[in-house]
């Protein structure tokens, strides 16, 4: 497969450094996007990865045997008793604390969204160097693996959505697609087909490479110390408090806000841009996960730096990126013309599509 990817999409299209140019107008996409979008189903860059399509199909749901990574299994149980435990201490919380808490919330959220899924993911827009420095230390508060590792994953999830390469395979059911992927060693072909891909891109970008580097010492004082340790610091809070309701339930909400995408919106809604796929549109998974939720558009048309036809409407995440680009810190929107939106509806839908 490596052989058929070209490299010249990644490293043509991404400037690194510092730039000033403002562009406030999306960029829209050409008849071609749609057709390879429509070719690929899935593809995270589809006119460049078209001639993948081939392979796409050839995939099939051979399960290797599972084998557990108890590890993980501890750890995400600890976890997810520390978060109830958090969330018995929500009362005890300041509003200030509470206040906090939404705010970290919301910025290590933007950080998967913004960041690693639709810039660095995706290309979606262009985001110069003190953009992308805030969103990689927001993503280290999030805590999700790398930005380099995350991007490849989601990449392969795009290829192969639905079958054994796929990460978060939803074939596999709601438990497997949620957090149960995390839970056991990777499908042999999830790394087969994750080493085969083209991440150049990622490669040459300095932040990414840099946050993979002091990653975990990074997640200590994003994830952890600094949401702890701020209210205690700042208006007394207990650090008790504070490490178990701004950094621990807040991380968790987080992360299941996200592997939301990866099975409800994957499972139930409707699909009015491509019924042969399985991602839903999943308004409940789109408030969770600050606009990531609309993912029958998403999947159908994955370089919409939007991932809805819907501008802001359950979506921060395109709020926040418009206002970047209002400040001079993003450009290049890439945007699907509400044109082939609507013929795309009209040609592969359910029958849902609806305009606002
Ligand atoms: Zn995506
Ligand atoms: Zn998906």
């Amino acid at each position: 497969m490596s052989s058929t990817l070209p490299g010249k999409f990644y490293t043509s299209r991404h400037s690194h450094g510092t730039f000033a140019i403002r562009q406030f107008g999306p960029v829209e996409m050409t008849e071609r996007d749609d057709r390879c979008g429509g070719t690929l189903r899935a593809s995270a860059v589809p006119e460049d990865e078209c001639d993948l399509s081939q392979e796409c199909e050839t995939l099939t749901h051979s399960h290797a045997p599972v084998v557990v990574v108890w590890r993980n299994v501890v750890l995400m149980s600890v976890l997810h008793t520390a978060a109830v435990y958090g969330l018995v201490l929500v009362p005890s919380a300041s509003a200030y604390t509470l206040l906090w808490t939404v705010c970290c919330f919301v910025f290590s959220a933007l950080g998967v969204t913004a960041g690693a899924h639709r810039l660095w993911s995706h290309r979606s827009y262009k985001a110069s160097l003190p953009l992308r420095i805030f969103l990689a230390i927001a993503n280290s508060m999030a805590f999700q693996n790398d930005i380099y590792e995350w991007s490849r994953d989601h990449r392969v999830h795009h290829k192969f959505s639905e079958t054994d390469a796929d990460p978060h395979n939803a074939s596999r059911g709601f438990f497997f697609a949620h957090i149960g992927w995390l839970l056991v060693k990777k499908h042999p072909k999830v790394i087969e087909n994750g080493q085969k891909l083209e991440l150049s891109d990622l490669k040459n970008d300095r932040v990414v490479m840099f946050q993979r580097r002091f990653y975990k010492t990074s997640v200590v004082v994003m994830c952890f110390l600094i949401p702890a340790m701020l209210p205690w610091f700042l208006w007394a809070e207990s650090l008790w408090v504070g490490f178990f309701v701004s950094a621990l339930l807040r991380y968790t909400l987080v992360l299941n806000a996200t592997w939301l995408v990866n099975s409800a919106a994957h499972m139930w809604g409707n699909r009015p841009y491509d019924v042969t796929i399985n991602p839903r549109e999943n308004r409940f998974v789109a408030f969770s996960a600050i606009g990531e939720g609309f993912h029958n558009y998403h999947h159908t048309f994955p370089y919409d730096y939007g991932t809805s036809e819907f501008g802001c409407k359950l979506n921060l995440t395109t709020g926040f990126i418009d206002l970047m680009c209002v400040l001079g810190l993003a450009k290049d929107r890439r945007r699907v013309p509400s044109e082939l939106v609507m013929a795309r509806a009209k040609r592969t839908g359910d029958g849902s599509h609806r305009s606002g």
